[in-house]
């Protein structure tokens, strides 16, 4: 068996085994069991590897993942789909779960000056009381021509608030967008790149037939557990090992060749591993990686979200999705779930999503759960002034540190590579997904891409060279 020695750019030298060099299939690991992961682990064993996944909490699905209510289950954080999300639509076909797929009209509205302004399309735009009629007709203008934009290279040079603020005019962005814009991004609010606004648009747009049709949505029927399960189960079937209540603490390079994994018991090893868990978390895991490599995934940043979810006898308004563009409101957002899914599919029970984007070290971030729904209850009145807290039967908080990947300027400059400084070590996670938002769709095709990355680098021989004769 020989060994290779390799000398990255930064100067680190380390040993590889050369038998994992070639086609043969490796022992591969994959660290997450969210959507990238899973799809990655079911790519590389269909293609012959054997895979281990090791998912640290208890369920599978990370971000996407639901749980037990009214005798199904629902996402921890609401999850929808767009028309445009091909690749989880071709998944969820592939794993024979594509007829639980429907799509659904949306309801979207904006809460301004005390009021419920429904956006469903451009003739509600016009209606938008709380601005000028000049700046309605000139926010229909800006959203008509960001929907044609296909050209959104322009777009990562300039921030947001510049872009739309120039384009709307002072009130109008201030009451309109520009309000969005601070709802999810606080304090970074000046600092994302447009490219990321103009992303959200033209998802927007394609799941529209024309302007003035209704927006249909997506969502698997018995909650995204349904994908998340099938997509398991196919992997299973493929011969991957899950292992859910587990994951390594660190990473390193293996002294005989290959990914060192060492968990609290044991140490195991593998010829290639795939870590899809937050730039934040991968620096944990890999403290023997320093240089130019760690200083790109030191400077990534993410908007952390907490939700309450809210079990209630009625609904609060007719409305799924309703943006709250009042600072007083400490939520940002209430997406009423039985108004896009009805609750009929929940025993009569009516489910309501409370969310607020913060940085993780906002107060709100730390609050216990009971203090963080006695602080929002009594803001719902301001929405429905009939609502009473008797409605609520039960609720539930969660929370996720990594929730929204910021996009700042030339954020294409500061994207990660998948081939990190140690050899056979991977790295696939939201910050690497690009120009579009993050979102489960964009994790499956990058699990996709992962896996076919793995194997092309296997076939060329890298990331191991050719050893020296
Ligand atoms: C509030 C909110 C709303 C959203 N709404 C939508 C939506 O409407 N539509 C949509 O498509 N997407 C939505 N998303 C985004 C979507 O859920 C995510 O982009 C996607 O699920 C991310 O999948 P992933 O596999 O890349 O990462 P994750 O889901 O983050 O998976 C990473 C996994 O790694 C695990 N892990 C971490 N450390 C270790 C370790 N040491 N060992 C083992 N495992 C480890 C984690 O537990 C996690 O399960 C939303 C997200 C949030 C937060």
């Amino acid at each position: 068996m020989a060994n290779a020695r390799v000398t990255h750019e930064d100067g680190r030298v380390a040993e590889a085994n050369s038998t994992a060099i070639g086609t043969t299939p490796g022992q591969v690991g994959i660290i997450g069991g969210g959507m990238a992961g899973l799809t990655a682990a079911l790519r590389l064993a269909q293609a012959g590897h054997a895979v281990t996944l090791w998912e640290r909490g208890q369920r599978l699905g990370g971000q996407a993942a639901a749980f037990p209510v009214a005798g199904t289950y629902l996402e921890l954080f609401y999850h929808h789909l767009f028309q445009s999300d091909e690749a989880i639509t071709a998944l969820a076909a592939e794993v024979g779960v594509g007829d639980n797929l429907v799509w659904l009209p949306s309801n979207v509205g904006y809460f301004s000056e005390g009021k419920i302004w429904p956006l469903n399309g451009a003739l509600d735009l016009l209606k938008l009381g709380f601005i000028p009629l000049h700046d309605r007709v000139r926010l229909g203008l800006v959203t008509a021509y960001l929907q044609r934009v296909r050209k959104w290279e322009r777009f990562e040079h300039v921030t947001a608030d510049r872009w739309l603020r120039r384009a709307l005019g002072q009130n109008a962005y201030d009451k309109t967008l520009g309000a969005q814009l601070k709802a999810k991004f606080g304090s970074y609010y000046d600092q994302v790149a447009m490219v990321w606004f103009w992303g959200k648009i033209w998802l927007r747009t394609t799941s529209r037939r024309s302007p003035l049709d209704q927006e249909k949505l997506g969502y698997f029927r018995g909650s995204f557990n349904v994908i998340i399960d099938a997509l398991a189960e196919a992997c299973r079937a493929a011969g991957v090992d899950i292992v859910t209540g587990s994951g390594p603490s660190e990473v390193r390079v293996a002294a005989g060749g290959g990914v060192e994994l060492v968990f609290d018991d044991r140490v195991e090893r593998r010829d290639t591993v795939i870590a899809t868990v937050p730039s934040s978390v991968f620096l944990r895991l890999a403290p023997s990686i320093t240089g130019a490599y760690r200083d790109t995934l030191s400077k990534l940043t993410y908007e952390a979200a907490a939700v309450a979810i809210l079990q209630m006898d009625r609904p609060l308004t007719d409305i799924y999705w309703l943006n709250i563009a009042d600072p007083d409101i400490p939520f940002t957002g209430v997406i009423e779930h039985t108004n896009f899914v009805g609750p009929e599919h929940y025993g009569g029970s009516h489910f309501l999503y409370l969310s607020k984007y913060m940085e993780p070290d906002h107060p709100y971030f730390a609050l216990s759960d009971e203090d963080l729904v006695a602080e929002y209850l009594p803001f719902l009145k301001r929405i429905n002034p009939d609502f009473d807290e008797s409605w609520v039967k039960r609720w539930w908080v969660f929370r996720e540190r990594a929730a929204q990947p910021i996009v700042m300027l030339d954020h294409r400059k500061s994207i990660p590579a998948h081939q990190t400084p140690i050899p056979g070590l991977y790295l696939a996670n939201t910050t690497q997904i690009y120009p579009e938002d993050r979102g489960t769709n964009y994790s499956v095709r990058l699990g996709n891409d992962i896996a076919k990355i793995v194997r092309d680098d296997q076939a060329a021989g890298r990331p191991w060279p050719t050893p020296a004769t």
